[in-house]
């Protein structure tokens, strides 16, 4: 059954908002956003990538969502102005278990299975997820679910 985006991404930002306190901007190009995707993979796709985006940013450095109807389907995106992925990693970062050396001497905890989960529940819907980063200037995760 198909969703609208918005909803679903906004409600999951505003629970992150208020458990982590943190200020999350959200952003939606209409007053519904339909996709074909299932409310709670929706849900947890974005859940995943909050998590992550609110783990490495410290608390002044900013994070936005995106949900934007395209032509093709839906696009979130999530974006923060965190610490960012050295280049080596940037590859693996969706692998099963893969964890940076940063992440791992790190006192955060977590298994490295977030990422692969994400891409494998996109890859349900012929869907894509990408990722662009810097190393001190932030990531933005990139995901699009094709309408049918
Ligand atoms: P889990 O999600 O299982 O609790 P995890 O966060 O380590 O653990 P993933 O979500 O798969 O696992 O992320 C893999 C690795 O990618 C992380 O360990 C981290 O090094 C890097 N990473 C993911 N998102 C970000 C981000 N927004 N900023 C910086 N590094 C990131």
């Amino acid at each position: 059954t198909p969703c609208d985006a918005k909803r679903v991404v906004e409600e999951v930002v505003l629970q992150f908002s208020e458990v982590f306190q943190r200020n999350i901007a959200f952003e939606c190009s209409d007053v519904s956003v339909m996709t074909e995707m299932q409310s709670e993979h929706l849900h947890q796709v974005t859940a995943i990538l909050l998590q992550n985006a609110v783990k490495h940013t410290s608390e002044g450095q900013g994070i936005s969502v995106r949900a934007v109807r395209q032509k093709s389907g839906l696009l979130l995106a999530v974006e923060d102005k965190g610490e960012g992925i050295d280049p080596e990693h940037l590859p693996h970062v969706f692998d099963r278990f893969y964890r940076s050396d940063r992440a791992r001497s790190r006192s955060t905890e977590g298994f490295g299975l977030g990422l692969a989960i994400a891409k494998e529940i996109v890859g349900l819907y012929q869907g894509t997820i990408q990722v662009v980063s810097e190393r001190g200037k932030g990531t933005v995760f990139s995901v699009t679910i094709p309408a049918r």
